[in-house]
């Protein structure tokens, strides 16, 4: 499979996912995957490590609010019950990390405040990145996100990391506000060797594009791939 074939295979899962024409007034609740996982439970690793300047240490007990809140029912819209498990290696199932600022760090459109990659291989996921500002401007002036809107934040990204799309319900945790209207496109990878596609994608910048404190994470990961690569 060339890099050719890669990116088209890529568009062609982006349309195949961005909304359809969804009838006016209906309100939809649409999915990525049905059962992205194909194991419990789901590893999470919160990066403390790599933290931006107006990171605040309450932020990763707002994701143990998102993931108790998806453990215990979420939105209603799971067609299973997520098991969460925190894990301390960052090649955890959901990989989470703080940047100062999206638009200024990763080049993200104005209004984005977190998104959630996942990169799927046969049919499920296989790893998802998500990653959350700490802040932005409010008219002139800088602010950085309460507790309460980290939570909201996390809680909806972490939606993406189960496989909900984007709901037209403008009272669902899915729905994309201001704040949460990322760019969302799944990354495919191929089934076999789905860490070789993922370093060839890194290379050409596709999925390359992400937050200085994210470097230190994508030089471990590329080792391993290039481990898994040698392997081959
Ligand atoms: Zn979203």
């Amino acid at each position: 499979m060339n890099i050719r074939t890669t990116i088209i295979a890529i568009l062609l899962i982006i349309a195949l996912v961005a909304p359809g024409g969804a009838l006016l007034g209906e309100k939809e609740y649409p999915k990525f995957l049905e059962e992205p996982w194909d194991h419990s439970p789901i590893t999470v690793y919160v990066d403390e490590q790599n933290i931006p300047p107006h990171y605040s240490p309450s932020y990763p007990a707002t994701v143990d609010r998102a993931m108790e809140y998806w453990e215990n029912g979420g939105n209603g819209k799971l067609s299973y019950t997520p098991v969460f498990e925190l894990v301390n290696t960052s090649d955890a199932d959901i990989y989470i990390m703080w940047v100062e600022n999206m638009e200024d760090v990763t080049g993200a459109e104005e209004g984005v405040a977190g998104f959630c990659r996942p990169m799927i291989a046969n049919g499920r996921y296989v790893h998802a990145d998500i990653v959350l500002e700490v802040g932005d401007y409010k008219g002139f002036s800088w602010q950085q996100y309460g507790d309460a809107n980290m939570e909201q934040l996390v809680t909806h990204e972490l939606g993406h990391a189960l496989g909900l799309g984007h709901s037209n319900d403008i009272r669902d945790i899915m729905y994309p506000t201001y704040e949460q209207r990322e760019n969302l496109n799944p990354l495919l990878v191929e089934t076999t060797y789905p860490f070789i596609v993922m370093a060839i994608l890194t290379a050409i910048g596709i999925s390359g594009y992400l937050a200085v404190g994210w470097l230190r994470y994508r030089k471990r990961r590329q080792r391993l791939e290039n481990e898994l690569l040698n392997e081959k």
